[in-house]
């Protein structure tokens, strides 16, 4: 396996602020690779790292095991899709394409005929002479995609491609940006705060907060063994529950998760409290209290719900409960 982007402790600090604060990380080629975190944990600063728009504080990032502090970014292998596109609205969609081929002297015909093959690629054909005015959001986000592709990154970098997106198409383009990125081999990195998009899109995910990684793993693994409560919370919706609730109900003392599927009604099972429910259509999600704790549950449709203000009786299966491991975070 071919390491494509490796991070060696890798800090970039602006002052006081630790944007990205002592990173290891390995991507493989060919990998959907995302990076997930809340806004402000340093996802894009790790994008322009990589880039080569910013330069870390400390540590080292390799491209293809080869150093990468002495390469400029446009002799790097990588190219980036903005969070806004960056398309420059008085050239039509060919040229915006090929705008970066024309800065490296290819020529016009064949620059023109690349330009061509990337709309095709990402399903844009006979939209080249229009203008980014001309476009919609969705269409717009498919030329800065098809701007990136055409010079054949190894590694292609997202930051946030889908944000503009309204529900529908971005569920639309997940779907696309997934299958081109299987049927085109190239490395992706993508950058969201959207867990869900992260689950369903990567192979693998790194969780950030505060400019450092909480976790690294396949989706299945982030959702049902989160290493930490942010990772739990963040990641999951999952129920943290505090070391003292723990102790009484395992007798030890640490942190755990219960992911709020888990919780059902169970008669002769632990009192809790209905304080809030909330229908979200094909589920009731109830928030509870249990000895002083907080928990979500959800009761799927059709099944009874409890009034609000009630006392039930939950439990849940005993593997469903996840200790963590004593990190802050
Ligand atoms: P994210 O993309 O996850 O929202 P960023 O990487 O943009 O996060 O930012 C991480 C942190 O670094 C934030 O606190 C941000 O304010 C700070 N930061 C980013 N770029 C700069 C900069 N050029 N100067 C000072 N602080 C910055
Ligand atoms: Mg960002």
């Amino acid at each position: 396996m071919t390491t494509a982007i490796a991070f060696r402790k890798v800090s970039r600090h602006y002052g006081q602020v630790r944007a990205v604060d002592s990173v290891d990380l390995d991507v493989a080629e060919g990998e959907f690779f995302a990076m997930l975190g809340p806004s402000g944990s340093g996802k894009t600063t790790c994008l322009r790292l990589i880039a080569g728009f910013e330069r870390p504080t400390a540590g080292e990032i390799e491209i293809f095991g080869r150093p990468s502090s002495k390469v400029p970014p446009y002799r790097r292998p990588v190219n980036t899709v903005f969070q806004d596109y960056a398309l420059f609205p008085h050239l039509n969609v060919r040229d915006n394409v090929a705008y970066g081929l024309m800065i490296a002297g290819v020529g016009k015909a064949e620059r023109h005929r690349a330009a061509e093959e990337a709309l095709a690629m990402v399903a844009l054909p006979g939209y080249a002479d229009r203008k980014p005015s001309e476009l919609s959001g969705g269409q717009r986000q498919r030329v800065a995609l098809a701007r990136a592709l055409v010079n054949k990154p190894k590694v292609l970098l997202l930051d946030e491609p889908l944000g503009a997106l309204d529900l529908k198409l971005r569920e639309q383009m997940q779907v696309e940006l997934k299958s081109l990125q299987r049927q085109l081999g190239i490395t992706f990195v993508f950058v969201t705060h959207d867990q869900g998009e992260a689950l369903s899109m990567a192979d693998r995910v790194a969780v950030f907060n505060e400019g450092r990684i909480q976790q690294v793993g396949r989706p299945q693994d982030i959702y049902d063994r989160p290493q930490t409560p942010f990772v739990a919370d963040f990641v999951g919706s999952s129920n943290v529950l505090s070391p003292e609730i723990v102790a009484r109900l395992t007798g030890r003392h640490a942190h755990a998760s219960l992911r709020p599927e888990a919780v059902r009604q169970q008669p002769g099972g632990r009192d809790a409290q209905v304080v809030e429910l909330a229908f979200l259509g094909s589920v009731t999600r109830m928030t509870l209290t249990m000895d002083g704790q907080s928990l979500t549950a959800l009761v799927p449709k059709g099944q009874p719900v409890p009034d609000k203000g009630s006392t039930i009786q939950i439990g849940w299966d005993e593997d469903a409960l996840h200790l963590m491991e004593a990190r802050d975070g």
